[in-house]
């Protein structure tokens, strides 16, 4: 595979943004760099110009993270490794280095101040284009390419194995792909009438699992939906997709509180003399209360201080531990990841070559690295794009 004069010839193959991200770094890195990248769709990053609703929500504060797998539940341990050479801060700073304004959002989501994805896409095309880089579109790889230096492979996720077949004499270890960040089709009529009730601070489990998930869920026409639920379903995609998405759900109404602490925040109402329907934890509707108390079997006219011991054991129940059968899963906007692809164990985790062929390098979703939503998967696509261009460049220095 080596080209004989000192030109370094790079085959890159998906021009997304793992791909992309590489071939511009790695072009201002190495002068003498010869670098084709094959994408097999008819324009490059046409999924980054899609991301965050056209806004491209490329990276995060972290902020609110404590430990990685938060946010990674596959291949947080690579991550932090990887963040040592480019980190999230790094990011920013390249961004903006490159003429991309940056804004934070409250909820630590970070986006170009444009809004624009294309902005995005368009800074990586021109590096690229000043650097020569040949980008041969409408070109699918089935067979990987001949005569190059370094081969990097960024064929991003894809939920069919099928897919990963052209990887085949490489003989790597593969997990198998399913899908992640998705929202879940609960069939209950009483529950689908409050569509568009968003509850600010859930707790959503499943059911003899330890995974559990906390924010906003949103009720939708289908079901369940809205941050809580798509953490949910990447904590859980494998087991879930085992589960074919048919498990009970439960649902902490109550911000999280555990059954005492909820006992102790209805003592007060307990002692009211007015109606349950009326007075209730400000932090629900008051349509989505009438809804509880009639799944606790309680009078929306009956007063507070009549509750007997049972109702007030039921109704703790239904506000800690509510509980709905998910039947099937739904594609959250037109938003999904991959679950899987292809082991870490088949890279070196400093350089993300190929323990196999030290010269090819493999980088973003293709991997079984993916994140929860909130700019950390396209985080994961830079930061691994950086340190293949950077190894490579290293690899020459030697
Ligand atoms: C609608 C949508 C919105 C999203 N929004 C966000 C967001 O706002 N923030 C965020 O962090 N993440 C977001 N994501 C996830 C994020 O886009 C991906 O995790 C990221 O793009 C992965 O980068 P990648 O380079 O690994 O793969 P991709 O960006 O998918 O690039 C892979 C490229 O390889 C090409 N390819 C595949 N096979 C071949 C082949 N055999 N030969 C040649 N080319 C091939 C593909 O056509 C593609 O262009 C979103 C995803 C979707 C679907």
């Amino acid at each position: 595979m080596i080209a004989n004069d000192s030109t370094i010839k790079v085959a890159i193959i998906g021009a997304g943004a793992a791909g992309c991200f590489c071939a511009a770094n790695l072009s201002r890195m190495l002068q003498q760099c010869n670098i084709t990248i094959y994408e097999r769709a008819r324009r490059p990053m046409a999924k980054l110009a899609i991301t965050g609703g056209g806004r491209c929500n490329l990276t995060n504060t972290f902020e609110e993270i404590t430990s990685l797998s938060q946010a990674y539940p596959r291949g947080w341990r690579l991550m932090e490794r990887l963040f040592r050479q480019f980190s999230p801060s790094d990011t920013r700073k390249w961004w903006e280095d490159a003429g991309v304004p940056l804004v934070v959002q409250p909820d630590q989501c970070i986006f170009p101040r444009s809004q624009d994805a294309m902005q995005v896409v368009n800074t990586l095309l021109q590096i690229m284009r000043e650097a020569n880089a040949k980008i041969l579109t409408s070109t699918k790889i089935e067979v990987l390419p001949q005569g190059f230096d370094y081969i990097v492979i960024t064929t991003g996720g894809n939920p069919r194995i099928e897919s990963l077949s052209y990887l085949s004499e490489l003989d790597l270890e593969l997990e198998p792909p399913v899908p992640s960040l998705f929202a879940l089709n609960v069939n209950d009529s009483h529950l689908q009438e409050l569509t568009g009730i968003v509850v600010d601070d859930c707790l959503v489990s499943i059911a003899g699992t330890k995974f559990l998930a906390q924010g906003p869920l949103l009720i939708t026409h289908f079901g369940m939906s809205g941050p809580a639920i798509l953490r949910l379903s990447s904590y859980a995609a494998r087991y879930l997709a085992e589960k074919d998405y048919s498990v009970k759900l439960i649902v902490n109404w109550m911000q999280g509180l555990n059954e005492e602490q909820v006992r102790q925040e209805l003592k007060e109402y307990l002692q009211s003399t007015k109606q349950t329907g009326n007075h209730h934890p400000r932090h629900l509707t008051a349509r989505h209360w009438n809804y509880l108390l009639k799944r606790a079997c309680i009078s929306i006219d009956k007063p507070w201080n009549a509750l007997n011991k049972k109702d007030v054991n039921r109704l703790v129940n239904v506000l800690t531990a509510d509980t709905y059968l998910s039947e099937g899963r739904r594609q959250y906007k037109a938003e999904f990841v991959t679950c899987g692809g292809v082991s870490l164990r088949s890279i070196n985790p400093n350089t993300l070559a190929l323990k196999s062929h030290p010269n090819i390098y493999l980088a973003g979703e293709l991997l079984d690295v993916d994140s929860i939503t909130g700019g950390f998967n396209l985080q994961a696509a830079w930061t691994m794009g950086y340190v293949v261009a950077k190894n490579i460049a290293e690899s020459q220095s030697i």
